[in-house]
């Protein structure tokens, strides 16, 4: 088992309290050998978090009832929670249209330029935040790809978000935009994290799968985001590559 401790302060006077979430880690482990069982894995990402809220929400009738400091955090928590929640079903959503339309080849032409500009801009009070700045390096003239807008813009939201909450304090998460003779469009998005373990990266891909389990949940993802970018650039015969080192940091290339 896993366990977690909150501790709220008590009023004074009034003894403190202890929220304590029981984690079975066997059931994980078991799942997680099942990755590719997509019901299996969202109901278990759904299950935690619910969880956690029955937890606060009987504490909150029970023993922390009066007590105003713990009402506060609690709910502060719980928001987390819901918070995590409506991101995991978003993302289902989002897979779950994708492979509904998985045959259609999308066709407008979209010019990348001004789409991966706005995405940066978009990021920019997050990379702040995270204390990462977005470096971009875009063409003057457009380059126009056959795609669809919105998925094309999931893509890059999806990979420099990754940079930035990946990526290391204090250093730059690099989008750079080209054009090839040959016609080939690249965009790569470059950051100086610690970068993923060789075994892992083949993997990165797949629903679910986040590296180290334990720093992953601390930067609030899903696990489906890759997944995501993977299944629209199919759509957009279009390709991933990571490349990464550890120490140096990661680089995620997409071809057109
Ligand atoms: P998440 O929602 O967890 O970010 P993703 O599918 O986007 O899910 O990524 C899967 C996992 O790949 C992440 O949990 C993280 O462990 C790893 N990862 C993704 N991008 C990077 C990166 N730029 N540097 C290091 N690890 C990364």
């Amino acid at each position: 088992y896993q366990v977690r401790c909150i501790k709220a302060d008590g009023a004074s006077g009034v003894a403190d309290f202890y929220v304590l979430i029981f984690r079975d880690i066997s059931e994980a482990r078991r799942i997680d050998r099942m990755r590719t069982d997509f019901v299996a894995n969202a109901s278990h990402e759904l299950r935690t978090p619910l969880a956690s809220l029955r937890g606060f929400i009987e504490t909150l009738q029970g023993p922390a009832r009066n007590d105003p400091d713990a009402h506060v955090k609690f709910l502060g928590i719980m928001l987390d929670q819901v918070t995590r929640m409506s991101r995991l079903v978003d993302d289902l959503m989002s897979l779950s249209r994708l492979e509904l339309k998985a045959s259609l080849a999308p066709g407008d032409a979209v010019d990348l330029v001004p789409l991966i500009g706005s995405v940066c801009d978009a990021l920019a009070p997050l990379a702040d935040k995270l204390g990462v700045e977005i470096r971009r390096e875009l063409p003057a003239q457009p380059i126009i790809v056959g795609g669809d807008r919105d998925e094309l813009t999931q893509v890059f939201e999806n990979l420099i978000e990754n940079g930035c909450k990946y990526g290391q304090e204090g250093h730059l998460v690099e989008v750079a935009l080209t054009k090839e003779e040959d016609g080939t469009v690249q965009v790569s998005v470059t950051d100086h994290g610690p970068g993923i373990p060789e075994d892992h990266v083949p993997r990165l891909t797949e629903r679910f799968y986040r590296v180290n389990v334990e720093s992953s949940v601390s930067k609030k993802g899903t696990g489906l985001g890759l997944a995501i970018v993977k299944h629209i650039l199919t759509r957009h015969r279009a390709r991933l590559n990571i490349r990464s080192e550890m120490g140096k940091g990661s680089t995620f290339t997409v071809r057109f």
